[in-house]
């Protein structure tokens, strides 16, 4: 009778253990999707570690914890996020830099090399211990964890003063979430780098402003060079504000890659660029022209976006959406390509002022 029972409170207690570990791991998806969307979601650097570092925090039930990067080479670390309830009860700073030799036992993941798990840190004596950030909570439990990146030590996550001891699981959803949360953070960079460098607008696919800076100056150098002339389009839509603020941004951004397109149909021929200035403004070069020739395109450019018939509800001069459009020509006296856009701006300003939805070329 009395083994039926403890065979009973052993069955007990396995339930008890599998539900938890499914529990677990349901959670440990939750949060592997919400580091995936963040690195889909455009969030910065700083929001995707701040938020890793508390999914990994609640996934542990820890009551703090820290992300530092490592650099290798110097064998110094760099704390650069505090969870946000360490933020609430301490006042350590918040970025610090030291080197690992100062670092007390939390730092054994880096020497080590492997998750380190001190579940009786309260009890070690203090010279063991070694130093603590300034500042640092009370800490009576502790785990951290290194991430390698080809082999290479990049960064230790740490959590503190789960109120069970840490265990085998807390160790390997720690181990998976910290990697994510390293490639989501690369992923980010990589993002970063590629539209640094890139020449094109990611929303509508034109040129962007990086590509019409360079355009504008080897055509520059080239009028100079065989005498031949050059125009600037600027275009800007009319009322986009209020389109926006009625229509919503998701709406805002088809109707800018919808303007887009349109420019690029009346703005065909060989050597005319299509390119997005800025938000919803874009400028076309035009190559091989008179300053005439250049506003009649601009007028056809100009009609077309009106008869696309985009739906402006909130526009005081049409039903559908339009443009006003500024058109500059190379003048034998400007001595800056500068001259020739700040020009065109001009005039996209008088089109403004003049009633919108038109063309003034001077
Ligand atoms: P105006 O007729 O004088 O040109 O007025 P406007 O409202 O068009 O001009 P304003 O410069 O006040 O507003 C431009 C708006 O363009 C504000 C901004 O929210 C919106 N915008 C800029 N870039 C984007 C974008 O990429 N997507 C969306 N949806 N809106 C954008
Ligand atoms: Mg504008
Ligand atoms: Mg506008």
């Amino acid at each position: 009778m009395k083994d039926y029972v403890n065979g009973a409170e052993n069955l007990q207690s396995k339930v008890l253990l599998l539900t938890q570990q499914v529990e677990d791991t349901e959670k440990l998806i939750e949060n592997i999707k919400k580091l995936l969307l963040l690195a889909k979601g455009g969030s910065s650097a700083k929001e995707i570690r701040d938020t890793g570092l508390e999914l990994v925090v609640e996934q542990t039930q820890s009551t703090g914890g820290y992300l530092h990067f490592f650099d290798e080479r110097e064998n110094v670390i760099d704390l650069v996020a505090w969870s946000k309830s360490v933020m609430e009860i301490c006042d350590a700073e918040k970025t610090i830099h030291y080197p690992l030799e100062k670092a007390g036992i939390w730092a054994d993941s880096a020497r080590e090399r492997k998750t380190v798990v001190h579940n009786d840190y309260q009890s070690i004596p203090e010279e063991v211990k070694g130093g603590l950030p300034e500042g640092h909570f009370p800490l009576y439990r502790h785990m951290s964890v290194p991430v390698f990146d080809q082999e290479k030590l990049v960064a230790i996550i740490g959590v503190g003063n789960k109120e069970e001891a840490y265990s085998q699981i807390d160790i390997e959803m720690t181990e998976i979430l910290a990697n994510m949360l390293w490639s989501v953070l690369l992923q980010r960079k990589a993002h970063e780098i590629l539209e640094k460098y890139s020449f094109e607008d990611g929303l509508t696919g034109l040129a962007n402003r990086r590509r019409f800076d360079e355009i504008i100056v080897s055509e520059w150098n080239r009028i100079r060079r065989n005498q031949s002339s050059l125009a600037v389009v600027m275009i800007d839509i009319d009322y986009f504000k209020r389109y926006n603020d009625s229509l919503g941004h998701p709406q805002g951004d088809i109707c800018l890659i919808e303007v887009a397109r349109v420019l690029q149909k009346s703005f065909r021929r060989a050597g005319e660029v299509v390119t997005r200035y800025g938000g919803e403004e874009f400028a076309i070069i035009i190559p091989n022209t008179s300053l005439e020739k250049a506003k009649n395109s601009a007028k056809l450019a100009c009609e077309a976006i009106e008869g696309a018939s985009i739906p402006h509800p909130y526009s005081d001069i049409s039903k559908y959406v339009t443009v006003s459009i500024g058109v500059a020509g190379i003048s034998p006296t400007s001595n800056e390509y500068m001259e020739l856009v700040s020009k065109a701006d001009k005039n996209l300003y008088k089109a403004k002022a003049n009633g919108r939805n038109q063309v003034i070329a001077k």
